[in-house]
């Protein structure tokens, strides 16, 4: 007989800014072990979260259930439709713990057709590192190294994620906050390229 999960799994569909892609995220800032002064101050997810307070108890769901690696693995194998073509991974939460990032790699694994992204500030905790090299190293996952200016200098090899004002910015300006396009779908330039930063302005 399958297994009924007493906890269901938030995977859903994007909203206007990445367009119609899967989404799964955590609660921002406990899942954030890498989160400087000045994101924790500027975070968008958590004002997200504040006024939509049903996607964060979504979210919070999904951490519970992240806590248990194998049962995590399963429920979003079985929740994630088999042709799902685009994954973003976290637009709240990030990889904050060994555990979990090897979860994330037996996902990307074991769906090898859909492509995945994400950005991390993670890569600033020592312990998180090794984890985040092999998911970087997935030829369907296209992980940047966000940084601000309070941060250190990121790990050799990254794409990266700046924020404008920081002085070391350098990549492509966001085409959706450019305006021109109407979505990261549209656009396309952090998943389907494999090489190449990119640069935020502040939310
Ligand atoms: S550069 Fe393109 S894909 Fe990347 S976040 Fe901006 S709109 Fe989305």
């Amino acid at each position: 007989m399958e297994e009924e999960f007493a906890v269901p799994l938030c995977i859903a569909l994007g909203n206007s800014k990445v367009g119609r892609v899967w989404t799964f995220s955590l609660p921002s800032f406990v899942t954030c072990p890498g989160a400087s002064t000045w994101c924790r101050q500027h975070c968008y997810a958590w004002r997200f979260e504040r006024l939509r307070s049903n996607c964060r108890r979504a979210y919070i769901r999904n951490l519970a259930l992240s806590l248990e690696p194998e049962r995590f693995v399963a429920h979003v194998l079985k929740s994630l439709p088999e042709d799902a073509s685009l994954v973003r991974i976290h637009v709240g939460g990030d990889y904050y713990s060994p555990e979990y990032s090897a979860a994330w790699l037996e996902i990307c694994q074991a769906r090898s057709n859909t492509q995945f992204w994400s950005y991390t500030r993670s890569w600033s905790v020592a312990t998180l590192r090794l984890g985040l090299e092999q998911l970087r190293a997935l030829p369907n996952l296209a992980l940047f190294a966000s940084l601000d200016s309070e941060m250190p200098q990121p790990p050799e090899g990254w794409r990266l994620a700046f924020i404008e004002n920081d002085p070391r910015a350098s990549g492509v300006p966001c085409l959706h906050q450019q305006g021109q396009v109407e979505s990261c779908l549209e656009c396309g330039y952090c998943f389907r390229e494999r090489a190449g930063n990119v640069v935020f302005t502040i939310h």
